[in-house]
């Protein structure tokens, strides 16, 4: 992404102090998404991601991954597969808990919507300790399917995500606009 485009980003991305809770800075990307020049840039980066590391399918994690995967799976004529928070799936599920900061999480995906062969790229909003995205990769792995990468809006550096994440991605890279 050139210059200006992560200006026109970083510049619909609000800071919220104190949210969820005391001491977290909340990254609220709804001003981003309400902008179609924004909205429609970071689509196309995303999609360029896509196309670039040939991915055939595309995965979001709930739930602002969804709003940013769709359009771009759409755009780069592949695949959108949600990796959904345990118990929300209908159908047969892989599934895998990961560590939080306070006790643990799990996410799903259906078992029928990954198989050997894919090439699968992996989106969300924000990567913060790297949890979700590491155990959304596991799942990949899991059902025999290839990662080529990891793509976020943002990365919180300091909470070093990309060393939590970077045994998972097997070399494949992660790209934060
Ligand atoms: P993590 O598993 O710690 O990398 O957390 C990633 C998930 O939590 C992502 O789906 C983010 O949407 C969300 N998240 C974590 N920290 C923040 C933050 N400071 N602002 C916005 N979203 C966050």
């Amino acid at each position: 992404t050139d210059q200006s485009t992560r200006e026109l980003l970083l510049s619909r991305i609000r800071d919220v102090a104190d949210y969820p809770k005391p001491g977290v800075v909340f990254k609220d990307i709804t001003p981003l998404l309400a902008d179609p020049k924004a909205f429609t840039a970071l689509t196309e980066a995303l999609a360029e991601t896509c196309v670039r590391h040939g991915a055939t399918k595309i995965i979001g994690l709930e739930a602002r991954g969804f709003i940013l995967a769709a359009p771009v799976a759409v755009r780069a004529g592949v695949g959108f597969i949600p990796v959904r928070k345990a118990g929300k799936l209908p159908g047969a599920t892989l599934a895998q808990a990961y560590e939080l900061e306070y006790g643990t999480a799990e996410i799903e995906v259906h078992a029928e919507d990954l198989e050997a062969g894919d090439r699968v790229l992996v989106i969300d909003d924000v990567l913060a300790t790297g949890g979700t995205a590491e155990a959304s990769l596991e799942l990949v792995r899991r059902a025999g399917a290839d990662v080529v990468g990891v793509a976020v809006l943002m990365e919180l550096a300091f909470l070093k995500g990309r060393e939590r994440l970077e045994p998972a991605l097997h070399g494949a890279p992660l790209e934060a606009l």
